[in-house]
């Protein structure tokens, strides 16, 4: 499947600041070259397009919000929708920013899709589109029939009734110079190609005329390019001067595994081994490892391991910098109807932390524990 995020700067912009919803927004960089990177789907109803000059764009709609490029946070949070995916699958594609192909099982993609859809809706709050098919091609030309907010599959006995009627340039590759070249030759269609001769194709395409003619019966042989997923999570903390309380150093440590548990969540993924970094006011610095005999994904749990390998090999004071690692990473299946009462208290205070965190951002809510033993304002 080919998940496709509708006007994902704008959406991003909308989302964050309400006052822009219903409202044609258009980003686009008031540094460089002065063309729109997004718009909104307001501001696509008055004919403003990706990539056109920005003058051009605000005589078509004077009212629309104009906004600057902001694409580290764009970044984050592309990273959060693909930790969303990585929950359904580990066969993904990075295509772009707001783009990405997801393999799963044959005869499960309307299913996981819908999932999916619904996940990056109440979680993230963003508009998604996705495309489902045998192929990437056949994926991708469903998602751009689904836009925006759609959902769509496309089969190959779909072919003849819904690929080639549609332009050439929607086949990948075919840019509008060569849609010109082949238009001049009487093909305009992908029926139109699927149609003509070899030979005919071969004057405008060369050697890559067969592959073309295979697009055209919706037949492409590319396989998934799979993205690495990550081998390990990890964070640090220095802190503003030399520690010598004990409590201290916990406290940083609850709020380093409140990240790296809300990251193992967010992924999909247990871990099955805590790493403690320390360094000392001389700059030593010592890791320990413990391995654990199941995976986990808890704060408190990964709290709990870093805080034991601190009293056991923290020595004596000053700290100057403190870390976690979690690592040998496996994929998280959620049984919550196994668990006990308290582990699914956890389990529900986890997922609504987590909710507020993305929604917010991550700062926003903390364990009181966490708090313990805080440097004093200023120092942090
Ligand atoms: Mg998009």
């Amino acid at each position: 499947m080919l998940c496709d995020l509708d006007a994902f700067f704008a959406a991003v912009e909308q989302r964050d600041n309400p006052e822009l919803r219903g409202k044609p927004v258009i980003v686009g960089g008031l540094t460089g070259r002065g063309v729109v990177a997004t718009c909104s789907y307001e501001a696509r109803g008055f004919g403003v397009r990706s990539a056109m000059p920005l003058k051009k764009a605000l005589k078509l709609c004077p009212h629309a919000v104009l906004l600057p490029v902001n694409i580290s946070r764009y970044r984050e949070v592309a990273a959060e929708v693909l930790a969303v995916y990585r929950r359904f699958t580990p066969f993904i594609e990075v295509v772009s920013i707001d783009e990405a192909y997801l393999g799963v099982a044959p005869g499960e993609g309307l299913e996981v899709a819908r999932a999916i859809k619904e996940a990056v809706r109440k979680e993230l709050d963003l508009p998604l589109s996705i495309g489902v098919s045998v192929n990437k091609l056949l994926a991708k030309v469903a998602c751009n029939l689904a836009k925006p907010q759609g959902l769509k599959a496309l089969w190959p006995d779909e072919v003849p009734q819904i690929l080639w009627p549609l332009p050439v340039g929607v086949l990948p590759g075919i840019g509008t110079k060569t849609e010109k070249q082949l238009k001049e030759r009487g093909i305009r269609t992908v029926g139109d190609l699927a149609a003509a001769p070899l030979y005919l194709l071969k004057m405008v395409l060369g050697s890559e005329a067969l592959r073309f003619k295979e697009y055209s019966h919706g037949v492409d042989r590319r396989g998934l390019v799979l993205s690495r997923p990550p081998l390990s999570f990890s964070k640090e903390t220095t802190f503003p001067r030399d520690v010598w309380e004990p409590e201290v150093v916990r406290g940083a440590l609850m709020r380093l595994a409140e990240d790296l548990g809300y990251r193992l969540r967010q992924n999909g993924f247990l871990a099955r081994s805590v790493t403690l970094k320390l360094r000392f006011a001389d700059f030593r610095t010592i890791t320990r490892t413990r391995c654990l005999a199941e995976g986990i994904n808890r704060d408190s749990l990964i709290y709990r391991t870093a805080w034991e390998l601190f009293q056991e090999f923290a020595s004596s004071p000053p700290w100057r910098l403190v870390g976690i690692k979690v690592a040998e990473l496996s994929n998280w299946k959620q049984l919550s109807w196994l668990e006990d009462e308290r582990e699914e208290r956890e389990r529900m205070l986890a997922l609504v932390l987590d909710a507020l965190r993305s929604r917010y951002g991550r700062p926003v809510v903390r364990r009181a524990s966490g708090l313990k033993g805080i440097l004093p304002e200023g120092e942090e």
